[in-house]
């Protein structure tokens, strides 16, 4: 049921025949925009995988980035349960917002606290309801958007102000605490330390400018290898 296939016929377009489209960053899983389309606007989109869209106040159809250079690659295009709404995941090529912000969504209404963050990374409770990959996602966009703004009272952004040195020493304390926790047989302990430990290596990656995706790569490319490679060949 996950790979229903839809097509054109299947989208409710509102009756000024037009389709509201909420484009995600494959390699983030942010939110970069919201915009319309109509039936021409999507079939240009299927044909040429280019993000393209149905301007309201030009009237006219929009391809994006065709001033501004910040094109769009379409990876999969999804229509929501319903028909009345379409999602974009694209590889976004420089900010999607033509304010020069990586993402339109960049004004909080109601901002994610710190304490939200952190029960997010390492409340153990907070992982049973979805699986550790999407909250990483999460994380890291997280991570990535308070470096792009640095808020003051945000602990990234801390982090980032003592340098990276500090962060990596970090990762290695937390690291010994892992171990410690194993070696104790204590779960909730060591459930707390493996996510302060990834919390602080995906700071690390986000500083660097790795993505999750690019360790998913590495870790998928292994999946499909022998059992028999073990940690010293894998280094
Ligand atoms: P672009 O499509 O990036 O070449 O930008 C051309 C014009 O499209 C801009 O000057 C804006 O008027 C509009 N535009 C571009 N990106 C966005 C966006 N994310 N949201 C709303 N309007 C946009
Ligand atoms: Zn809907
Ligand atoms: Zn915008
Ligand atoms: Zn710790």
């Amino acid at each position: 049921s996950g790979s229903i296939k839809v097509n054109l016929d299947d989208i409710h377009f509102g009756p000024d025949g037009l389709v509201p489209v909420v484009v995600q960053d494959t390699q983030t899983g942010a939110v970069l925009m919201q915009a319309y389309a109509d039936r021409a606007a999507i079939e240009h989109a299927l044909t040429t995988r280019r993000g393209t869209y149905f301007s309201r106040s030009r009237s006219q159809q929009w391809i994006k980035g065709l001033t501004s250079g910040h094109v769009q690659h379409i990876e999969s295009i999804h229509l929501d349960c319903d028909g009345d709404s379409v999602l974009y995941r694209v590889q976004q090529s420089g900010p999607a917002c033509h304010t020069g912000e990586y993402s339109c969504f960049y004004r909080p209404l109601l901002p994610q606290t710190d304490q939200t963050l952190d029960s997010e990374v390492v409340n153990p409770e907070a992982l049973t309801q979805q699986s550790l990959g999407d909250t990483l996602e999460r994380v890291y966009t997280t991570i990535t958007e308070r470096l792009r703004t640095l808020p003051e009272q945000s602990y990234v952004a801390r982090l980032h102000a003592g340098g990276l040195d500090r962060v990596l020493k970090k990762i290695s304390e937390e690291a010994g605490e892992v171990l410690l926790a194993a070696k104790n047989g204590d779960k909730a302990e060591l459930a707390t330390e493996t996510a302060d430990l990834l919390f602080h290596t995906f700071f690390a990656l986000a500083e660097v400018g790795v993505t999750p995706g690019d360790v998913a790569r590495v870790l998928e490319e292994r999946e499909g290898k022998s059992g028999l490679k073990g940690p010293k060949e894998i280094g």
